[in-house]
């Protein structure tokens, strides 16, 4: 037998995003159910982790979980002998996020541990399947479900055991321990910040075998360092073309350093974002990301000096490259591949291969059911590059009602709309389009 219950707002996943929205909701007398089937609600996957080594890569002080109040988190982690400048332990955030939930709970949220399968419009709003046999009627729903799971790389199928697709998961956690106890050889593919997650929790677990990681370009985040801010007016920084704003920054990189030129483009990331067309997003996406990338989501300064000491120990090896073939053999992973301006390939073998690819980001290719079930019906549609939901100037996806999206979801519209900073923002925007909507 199915039971239904009724609120105003459901909100689907309970990482970041979800629970600040809950929160704000919460704060203006708005009750919510926050939907979330990881039982990782009030965390969502960047902060579950409980490992020491991984910390914030934005400065407390940049870290506070509502619009408008910039302080909250610094204060708090001052509190409690921090560093308002320094790079809080990721567990210690959680810590912050659970308080902001519990707070919201006593104030009407209710959290739901389960998993939605598929969410369809009704005549007053929306009807939520859960696993289970629950249903939630909302008048209002909100997609915060977060980054979609890495797609598989095809030069492993048929690896299993020796694969793993996601590095989140309790395998991959298994496969660390493991490679700790046995000192085996791990290859990681990627070599952004899901990869230096893994290094740390390989080099915190007493790992001390052979690490190679691999990417096209081998390019790792840089570490953040003290500089001279220096900020620009919106008017003197090129708009609307790629290869104009690229030499811009070079130049102004060189008059003041690249952090600082990369960082004055913080406040006019979205405008700039939306002034390329479709055509210079995507080579944006194809050309500039990966360098815009490491430069832009930079690591905090003790990560930067474990990962160099692990290079310089001869214990991690960043490569340029790509992985050719990959098989089963003798109870380990052969592993062909050939380094970047080579003719050659290097076969290699591995205990354990790690997909650091970073999350999938291709609509057309989601096996989220509950997207797939808003995509088939209409409610919902790609945007114009395919990476996200098309949503409006106020987050939600056209050609729908009553319906929000938030976080990663929208990033064909906001693109850096991955990180604290800017989610707050639009949590608290959205909160605000919510209670105008359903008249609260
Ligand atoms: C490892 C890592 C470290 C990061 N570090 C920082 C940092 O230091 N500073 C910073 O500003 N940003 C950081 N970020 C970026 C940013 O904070 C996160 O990407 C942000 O928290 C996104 O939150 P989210 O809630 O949108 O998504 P998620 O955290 O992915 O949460 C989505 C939740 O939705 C749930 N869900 C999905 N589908 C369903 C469904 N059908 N039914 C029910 N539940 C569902 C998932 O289980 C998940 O719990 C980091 C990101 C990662 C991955």
């Amino acid at each position: 037998m199915t039971s239904d219950r009724r609120v105003p707002v459901a909100i689907i996943g309970g990482g970041f995003s979800g629970t600040i929205l809950a929160a704000q909701l919460a704060r203006r007398g708005i009750a919510s159910a926050l939907i979330d089937g990881s039982g990782r609600a009030g965390k969502g996957v960047a902060y579950s982790t409980t490992e020491p080594a991984h910390l914030l890569n934005v400065r407390a002080e940049g870290m506070s979980a509502w619009a408008g109040e910039p302080d909250d988190f610094a204060r708090r982690f001052e509190s409690e002998g921090g560093d308002r400048r320094g790079f809080a332990q990721r567990r210690l955030f959680a810590r912050y996020l659970g308080e902001i939930l519990d707070e919201a709970t006593a104030n009407g949220t209710d959290v739901v541990e389960a998993s939605a399968s598929k969410a369809t419009r009704t005549e007053g709003g929306w009807r939520i399947a859960l696993d289970g046999d629950e249903n939630v009627e909302a008048d209002a729903l909100v997609l915060a479900i977060g980054n979609q799971e890495p797609e598989s790389l095809s030069a492993f199928t048929g690896a299993d055991g020796h694969y793993l697709r996601n590095p989140w998961g309790a395998e991959a956690r298994a496969a660390v321990q493991d490679l700790a106890e046995t000192g085996g050889a791990a290859l990681l593919i990627g070599t952004g910040l899901t990869m230096v997650d893994l290094v740390l929790s390989l080099d915190a677990a007493g790992h001390r075998g052979r690490i190679v990681a691999l990417s096209r370009r081998g390019l790792i985040p840089r570490s953040h360092a003290d500089f001279e801010p220096a900020p620009v007016e919106e008017a003197d920084v090129p708009s609307g073309n790629l290869r104009a704003l690229w030499r811009w920054l070079r130049r102004r990189g060189a008059e003041v350093g690249w952090r600082a030129a990369v960082d004055s483009l913080r406040p006019y990331s979205h405008p700039l974002w939306q002034g390329f067309s479709p055509e210079e997003q995507r080579r944006f996406m194809r050309h500039a990301r990966p360098w815009w990338d490491v430069h832009r989501h930079r690591i905090a300064p003790e990560v930067a000096g474990t990962v160099a000491r692990m290079v310089a120990e001869g214990r991690l090896e960043i490569v340029a490259g790509r992985v050719v073939t990959a098989r089963a053999v003798d109870d380990a992973l052969e592993v062909e591949y050939r380094k970047r301006r080579s003719s050659s390939l290097k076969a290699e073998r591995f205990a354990y291969a790690f997909n650091c690819t970073g999350p999938l980001h291709s609509m057309a290719r989601t096996r989220d059911p509950l997207l797939r079930s808003l995509l088939d019906a209409g409610q919902v549609r790609p945007d114009h590059l395919g990476i996200g939901l098309e949503v409006d100037e106020r987050s939600r996806p056209v050609g729908s009602d009553a319906l929000w999206a938030l976080g990663p979801l929208t990033k064909g519209r906001y693109w850096e709309i991955i990180a604290v900073p800017d989610i707050r923002e639009q949590a608290a925007a959205v909160a605000d389009d919510i209670a105008r909507e359903i008249g609260q």
